[in-house]
């Protein structure tokens, strides 16, 4: 796959330490296709062994603070994370929130077309979040 690295090579690339807490976080994001949140990230690590809930967090702060994830915070006051567009292959995408569960999904393919006022503007991020009740919420 084009443009994805490996858990290992995003660590030094930012100059982090290369740590299992932190390699394994790395390799969750890199394989969801929504943002998670703490509870969801210590759900899918590896059964084999124990993860300290506080190491992951610290895992997951240490990341943020080399600008290499997006946390988005949903109306319950949780954090949800997700790996910044470059390194996750999901360019140009918006999220869709839902105001009562506060699950975030991604809303890919987002740019086409842009409104006219954007033409001759060079888009690098956006920030489109649409913000409603999911399916599951509406029964
Ligand atoms: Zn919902
Ligand atoms: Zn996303």
């Amino acid at each position: 796959m084009e443009g994805l690295l490996p858990p290992i090579e995003i660590l030094r690339s930012v100059g982090l330490k290369v740590t299992k807490n932190r390699e394994q976080v790395l390799h969750i994001l890199l394989g969801t296709d929504r943002p998670l949140n703490h509870h969801e990230i210590m759900e899918k690590l590896p059964k084999e062994q124990s993860w300290d809930r506080v190491t992951i967090y610290r895992a997951l702060s240490d990341l943020e603070e080399k600008h290499i994830l997006n946390t988005m915070l949903t109306g319950e006051r949780v954090t949800y994370f997700e790996l910044k567009e470059d390194l996750n292959s999901k360019k140009h995408h918006g999220h869709i929130v839902c105001d009562t569960c506060g699950r975030i999904e991604c809303v890919e393919k987002l740019d086409n077309p842009f409104p006219k006022k954007l033409q001759g503007f060079k888009v690098q991020t956006m920030d489109i979040t649409f913000h409603g009740i999911c399916k599951e919420c509406q029964d």
